[in-house]
């Protein structure tokens, strides 16, 4: 029997992040329904979102629930400057944090009093940066996540180590991290609706339902025994993806789709993981289990989608003669020279590389799951539980 530790992890998570900061910089905007962006939705005030206005809707759909809303683009300095003083409070707080994202984090307060250091988080940055946050605390990464998106908005919960299963298990299975839509319906259609439901599966079930891997991770997720550790700064040299083409393989000028599913893949674990990198790597293996790479490096690090991918077909339109006639059998991409780049992140958005779409694109991802949207270019992406499995989580 798996027994929980003190409740010491925090999941704390700013709400409705853009357009709080949109609220707390025109104090007019204060109690009233504010959508950022024009097209699509990046976000939402919690007045919007109870008019049924969500993230990552069209523009005019979220006006036609919301004709009232008041619709203004996005300031990304000004996000980013609140993330950096959000972020300096948490390092005040707690001596080991991983941020996730620009408005998330773990915190593991162990050592220090959870309840005492939370109350005091919420104050300090209400108090110094201006801006709601709501607080998760439990004894796993998992569950206190679950708990701050249950706090929401500007709230605090608290799971008590005794009281974990009992929360957990009557939460619907989409509240497990990592249960897109795509397997949720698998789930449904086992007749699995709630964690508690997963939890009374064998695992054995679980996994001719999800796949060995995703069988064994949501058997132990349902049983809370999934314990990965709160890192700080972790340094990565790279992020790579790589898909198995099958049999009988591809021809190069069916590539397309997979290059681009592949950047869309690994610039996303980069943009959640805050990295930017230089160069771009190739990797083609053939039916005859030959091997060619192909790398470039690039003036500056991006982790914007569109630039990866126009690097990776100049890749493979370098790599054409070694191609040739063979048939290819695996696809690799891994962006290397990495730096950690929390707020020279945002620095590409307004260029010219489509990172305003691509962080339009995480936002919907992060909160309908991986398969909300896909880019025209992506065929068949069976890639939630790679995403789930992606660092930075
Ligand atoms: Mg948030």
């Amino acid at each position: 029997m798996f027994v929980s530790g003190p409740p010491t992890i925090l999941h704390a998570d700013l709400d409705a992040f853009f357009a709080s900061v949109e609220q707390r910089d025109d104090g007019r905007l204060l109690g009233l329904p504010v959508i950022v962006g024009g097209g699509v939705v990046l976000a939402c005030s919690y007045e919007a979102k109870a008019r049924g206005v969500r993230s990552g809707m069209g523009g005019r759909k979220a006006r036609e629930l919301c004709p009232d809303a008041i619709v203004v683009s996005p300031h990304f300095e000004a996000y980013v400057e609140a993330s950096r003083e959000v972020a300096a409070i948490f390092k005040r707080t707690a001596p080991v944090v991983e941020r996730v994202s620009i408005d998330e984090a773990y915190l593991d307060v162990r050592g220090l009093e959870a309840i005492c250091g939370t109350a005091a988080l919420r104050r300090t940055v209400r108090g110094e940066v201006g801006l709601p946050i709501s607080v998760g605390v439990a004894s796993t990464k998992a569950l206190a996540k679950i708990a701050s998106g249950l706090a929401k908005p500007d709230g605090l919960l608290v799971v008590a180590p005794e009281e974990e299963l009992a929360f957990l298990h009557p939460l619907p299975v989409e509240r497990l991290w990592g249960v897109g839509p795509a397997t949720a319906r698998r789930l449904h259609a086992a007749g699995l609706k709630t964690v508690g439901d997963i939890a009374r599966t064998g695992e054995e079930a679980l996994m001719a339902l999800l796949g060995p891997h995703g069988g064994r991770h949501f058997h132990a997720v349902a049983h809370n025994r999934v314990v990965r550790p709160v890192v700080t700064g972790r340094r990565r040299r790279s992020i790579g993806s790589q898909r198995a083409l099958g049999m009988p393989g591809k021809r190069p000028d069916e590539l397309d789709p997979v290059l681009a599913g592949l950047a869309d893949r690994v610039t996303r674990r980069m943009r959640r993981a805050g990295h930017a990198g230089r160069t771009v790597v190739l990797r083609l293996r053939f039916d005859d289990f030959t091997r060619a790479t192909r790398s470039r490096t690039l003036p500056r690090p991006t982790c914007a989608t569109a630039r990866v991918l126009a690097t990776l077909r100049a890749l493979l339109a370098d790599a054409r003669p070694v191609i040739a006639s063979r048939t290819l059998t695996l696809v690799g991409v891994t962006v290397t020279n990495l730096e950690t780049a929390f707020g020279q992140l945002v620095l590409p958005l307004h260029g010219a590389d489509g990172a305003a779409l691509d962080a339009a694109l995480d936002e919907i991802r992060d909160r309908y799951g991986t398969h909300a949207v896909t880019r025209a270019a992506l065929l068949d992406s069976r890639d939630t539980l790679a995403t789930f499995l992606a660092p930075g989580e």
